[in-house]
């Protein structure tokens, strides 16, 4: 999809180093980091979320996190890691091409934190 700025780096129009890439994902760093470690596991195939996800998308998708979570030590994550993924408004989902946060690098909070009218 032209217009959509993931499928963009995937395609080498907009250039973003790649921490990891194979023949279905790439992994990136987010540019506006939320944590010491914030990467992006992006699929190559463009779909919006996962409520729009097929079961073929889906198997691939766990296979990805599989060989993430076999590469996150070297990543620096061998203390642990949050993966989130937003669907829709309420979630502020920006892009509509299915990622994966991955968040870590420090201890994280061990609330989730999310809502801004709840307290800390
Ligand atoms: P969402 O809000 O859709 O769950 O997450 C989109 C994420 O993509 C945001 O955390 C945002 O910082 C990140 N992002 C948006 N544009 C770019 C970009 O051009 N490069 C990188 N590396 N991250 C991006
Ligand atoms: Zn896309």
């Amino acid at each position: 999809m032209s217009d959509c700025i993931f499928c963009r780096i995937i395609a080498g129009e907009i250039p973003s180093p790649r921490l990891y890439e194979d023949e279905k994902m790439i992994v990136i760093r987010d540019i506006n980091p939320q944590a010491p470690m914030h990467l992006l596991l992006i699929p190559k195939e463009h779909y919006p979320n996962i409520a729009e996800m097929t079961a073929k998308q889906a198997t691939t998708l766990a296979r990805c996190l599989r060989t993430f979570a076999k590469l996150a030590d070297g990543f620096g994550l061998s203390g642990g890691f949050r993966i989130i993924s937003n669907k829709g408004a309420d979630a502020c989902q920006t892009v509509n091409h299915l990622h994966i946060h991955i968040l870590g690098g420090e201890k994280l909070s061990e609330n989730m934190n999310c809502s801004p009218d709840l307290p800390i």
